[in-house]
């Protein structure tokens, strides 16, 4: 078992702001009390007992701590130190303070294939260094992508949340139904070993969606996303794609393959000739096409009410039931809870994807 520093977290460290959240709790910016400097700390709950649905197992912080700590390159969140009470752990990274990068991308009036490509051959340098140390992120998606900076003229990706990341064992085959639906891989719904091919499929959606505004097997109903992704019903229609370039297409079909052996690697990817223009004229198509902002902006409008509706409902859920069973409870402490509240409250099979208490093995 993991040994946590035992300290009082808030002896060290001032805790600031709230940055976010997630499912097991928030991200919030802490002071190092004794040089000044400002790190996030990510505090979750930990599960009370092997009965109880709420909160995180410890065995899964764990996991999630060696996992960053194993890792060290310029676009993976570097962790710093890990605190633990009875009832959270705190993990205090690298405060990230350039936010998410599509809602960098929706804030632009244009922005050619060449600029985009930019921030994914930054995403794909940090998933290529993960994969060369058999890590599988297995949670890729616009929220995890952020920009440790925004106001400098190259902004610099950075991949948080490894809480459903894995460490490969020699030989090992791992399962796991957990992700979030638009992303996730075929092998993930059916319940098939898992490979680092797994998160280049998520690079594939990612791509597809950053250049046209549409999410490639997006259904009315997450039941019918997982449909069309085991179905592979995907194309690009004219209307959305009518500035894409033929090589971005090509780039996107090749990681979009049902069988993942077919797809491209990490280390494929940036030698592609988008990505790596071999031609002056592959360099130059880039430079002319262009994403659809229009349609990119209306999608991160819909992503970001989504989010903040599902916030503000599962905190209302919890509010609610504190104000019935506890009515003393602080604001604060309703507040660093609403999440683990959401988790226990949806029930429906197509939800347990964006659960972490899916079976993995
Ligand atoms: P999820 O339930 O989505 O898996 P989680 O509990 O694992 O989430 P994170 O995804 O790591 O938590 O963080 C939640 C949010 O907090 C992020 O979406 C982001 O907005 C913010 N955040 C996370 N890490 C940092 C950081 N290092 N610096 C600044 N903000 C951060």
């Amino acid at each position: 078992m993991a040994l946590f520093k035992l300290e009082n977290v808030e002896d060290l460290y001032e805790i600031g702001e709230v940055l976010g959240s997630g499912h097991f709790g928030q991200v919030r910016e802490v002071r190092e009390r004794a040089t000044g400097t400002l790190w996030a700390g990510k505090f979750l709950k930990l599960r009370k007992n092997a009965s109880s649905r709420l909160g995180i197992e410890r065995k899964s912080v764990e996991k999630e701590v060696e996992i960053l700590q194993t890792l060290q390159h310029g676009n993976i969140m570097a962790i710093r130190d890990v605190f633990e009470s009875r009832a959270e752990v705190v993990l205090i990274v690298e405060l990230i303070r350039g936010g998410e990068l599509f809602d960098f991308v929706a804030e632009k009036e244009n922005l050619t294939e060449r600029e985009a490509i930019e921030f994914l051959e930054q995403i794909l340098h940090g998933v290529q260094y993960m994969h060369s140390k058999r890590i599988a992120h297995f949670d890729l998606k616009p929220e995890n992508i952020m920009l440790s900076e925004k106001a400098v003229p190259h902004p610099n990706i950075k991949v948080i949340d490894f809480g459903l990341a894995h460490h490969f064992e020699q030989g090992e085959e791992y399962k796991s139904i957990s992700g979030t639906p638009q992303y996730i891989a075929p092998e993930v719904i059916n319940y098939e070993p898992l490979s680092e091919a797994t998160d280049m499929w998520s690079i594939g959606v990612i791509t597809y969606i950053l250049l046209s505004g549409m999410s490639p097997f997006q259904g009315d109903t997450d039941g019918e996303t997982l449909k069309n992704i085991v179905d592979m019903t995907y194309e690009f229609d004219d209307y959305h794609f009518k500035q894409t370039s033929d090589m971005a297409k090509d780039f996107i079909q090749k990681l979009l393959r049902k069988e993942q052996n077919e797809r491209m690697t990490a280390d494929e990817c940036l030698l592609h000739p988008w990505i790596k223009p071999l031609t002056r004229k592959q360099a130059a198509t880039r430079n002319r096409s262009s994403i659809n902002m229009k349609n990119f902006k209306r999608f991160n409008a819909k992503r970001k009410w989504k989010m903040s509706y599902n916030m503000v409902s599962a905190c209302n859920r919890f509010c609610r039931l504190q104000l019935l069973c506890k009515p003393s409870i602080k604001v604060d402490e309703e507040l660093r809870q609403c999440e683990s509240d959401q988790e226990d409250t949806e029930t429906k099979p197509e939800t347990l994807l964006r659960r972490r208490l899916s079976s993995s093995s």
